[in-house]
C-alpha cells in the first residue's frame, strides 16, 4: 500500500511528505491534534484512482480529521479499471498537505520488447498514465537503462529536460530517479510509480503518491514483506483459499460450471484453457500446490463444490515421479469421506504407476482419462 511504498522511498532517500498511517478515525484525529498544520487524509488500498473516488480529503484540525477519516472508511473504494471489485478501506494515511504548484509523473518498469528497465517521465502527473498517453501523446519521455552500466544522474537531468518538466524539478529530480532505480533492483520490483511527483509552490519536490509492485518471485529476498503481505486485506476468494489451507493466490472463482483442480499454477491455467477449448466454462482456478494427499484433495474439492457452480470436477494432476496409485487412493478416500455435495469426477493422472492409478479410479466409478483435452471434453459433456 501507499504507506509501505513510501517507507521504501524513505529508505532510498526519496523525499516524502511527513505523515502517519492510522487504523481508525480516532487515531487520525489523535495524530492531527498532536501535530498542527493542514493535512491530507488518504484511503489505504491496493488500487489507485482514490482522488476521483473521493477517498483523498483534507483536514485542518483533529475534528475534521476524524470526520473525514470516518467518511473515507465508511464505504469501500468503488470498482475501477485497476480493481473491478473495489476494496474495503481499513486504514488511512494522514499526511502533510502540500501546496501543489505542479504534478509530474515518474515510473520505472520492465519493458517487454527490450527486456530492460525503462524510466518514464511526464509533466502531466496526477492522472492515469493511460490517460496521459491518450491526451498528451509524446509527452512521456523514456530512457531504457543498460543494466550493465546502470543509472547516472545525467540520465535524470536529460529525462527531466526531454519531458519538459518545470525547471523547479531540475535540482531534485536526478537523485529521485536514482532512488527509484535503486529500489527497483534492491527489492526486485516490477513497477515503481510516483504519480504525482509534486513541485510545491515554495520549490520543494515530494513523492506525493507511491505505487510499488514487487515481483512475487523476489519476495524470498525480503522476509519483512511477508509480514506486510499478511497485513493486507484479503478478498473473499483469498479468505476461502486460506481457510482451505491453500495459499491466498491459489484459488479464484469464475462463473462456469466445470470445477478444476490441478497441481501448479501453469497446469491449472492450462486446464482452464482446455475447458474453454472444449466449449465449456470453468468455475474456478485452483492450484493445489505441493503434495496432492487425501486431505488436501478433499479440502480443495469441498472448496470448489461449496463455493462455485461446479456441476462436474476435472482433476488434473501431473505426477512426475509421484506414485499415481497413491494419489488415486487418496482421491478415492477423500471423495468417499466428503460431506459436501457430490459431482461427477473426471481425473487425469500422469506419472509413475499411472495405469494402476486409473484402474483404482475406474473401480471407484470415477472417470479417468489419459490426456488433458480428453478430460476437458468429458468434463464439459458431463456439465451440460
Ligand atoms: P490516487 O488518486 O489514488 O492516485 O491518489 P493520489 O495520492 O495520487 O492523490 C490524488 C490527488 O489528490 C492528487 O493528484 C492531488 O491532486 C490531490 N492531492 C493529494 N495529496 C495532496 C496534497 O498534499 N495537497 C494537495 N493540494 N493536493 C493533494
Ligand atoms: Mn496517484
Amino acid at each position: 500500500m501507499e504507506h509501505q511504498g513510501k517507507e521504501l522511498f524513505r529508505r532510498a532517500g526519496i523525499p516524502i511528505p511527513r505523515g502517519q498511517d492510522a487504523a481508525s478515525p480516532a487515531d487520525a484525529g489523535e495524530f492531527v491534534s498532536a501535530n498542527s498544520g493542514e493535512w491530507v487524509i488518504k484511503a489505504q488500498v491496493l488500487m489507485g484512482g482514490r482522488g476521483k473516488a473521493g477517498k483523498v480529503k483534507f483536514a485542518k484540525n483533529a475534528d475534521e480529521a476524524r470526520a473525514v477519516a470516518q467518511e473515507i472508511m465508511a464505504t469501500p473504494m468503488p470498482p475501477n479499471r485497476q480493481n473491478p471489485k473495489g476494496e474495503p478501506v481499513n486504514s488511512v494515511l494522514v499526511e502533510e498537505k502540500l501546496p501543489i504548484a505542479k504534478e509530474a509523473y515518474l515510473a520505472i518498469a520492465i519493458d517487454r520488447t527490450t527486456k530492460s528497465p525503462v524510466i518514464m517521465v511526464s509533466p502531466f502527473g496526477g492522472m492515469d498514465i493511460e490517460e496521459v498517453a491518450e491526451k498528451h501523446p509524446g509527452s512521456i519521455a523514456k530512457f531504457f537503462v543498460n543494466t550493465a552500466i546502470g543509472y547516472s544522474p545525467f540520465i535524470g537531468r536529460e529525462l527531466a529536460f526531454k519531458a519538459g518538466l518545470d525547471p523547479g524539478y531540475r535540482k531534485a529530480f536526478p537523485a529521485i530517479a536514482g532512488g527509484v532505480y535503486d529500489l527497483f533492483f534492491r527489492y526486485g520490483a516490477k513497477l515503481i510509480e510516483i504519480n504525482p511527483l509534486v513541485l510545491t509552490t515554495d520549490g520543494r519536490v515530494f513523492a506525493s503518491d507511491a505505487k510499488v509492485e514487487l515481483d512475487d518471485d523476489a519476495l524470498y529476498k525480503n522476509p519483512e514483506f511477508k509480514k506486510w503481505e499478511e497485513t493486507l486485506p484479503l478478498d473473499e476468494d483469498e479468505k476461502l483459499a486460506a481457510q482451505a489451507g491453500l495459499g491466498t493466490r491459489n484459488f479464484r472463482r469464475f462463473d462456469g460450471n466445470v470445477g478444476t483442480i490441478a497441481n501448479g499454477a501453469g497446469l491449472a491455467m492450462a486446464t482452464m484453457d482446455a475447458v474453454k477449448n472444449a466449449g465449456g466454462n470453468f468455475a474456478n482456478f485452483l492450484d493445489v500446490g505441493g503434495g496432492a494427499n487425501a486431505e488436501r484433495v478433499r479440502n480443495c474439492y469441498e472448496l470448489v463444490v461449496n463455493h462455485t457452480g461446479a456441476k462436474v470436477m476435472f482433476i488434473n494432476i501431473f505426477g512426475g515421479i509421484t506414485r499415481c496409485d497413491e494419489v488415486a487412493k487418496g482421491i478415492v478416500e477423500a471423495l468417499n469421506t466428503t460431506k459436501s455435495r457430490k459431482v461427477p469426477l473426471v481425473i487425469r493422472l500422469t506419472g509413475t504407476n499411472e495405469e494402476q492409478g486409473r484402474k483404482i479410479l475406474a473401480d471407484a466409478k470415477m472417470t479417468p482419462v489419459e490426456t488433458m483435452d480428453e478430460g476437458a471434453a468429458r468434463a464439459v459433456e458431463l456439465a451440460a
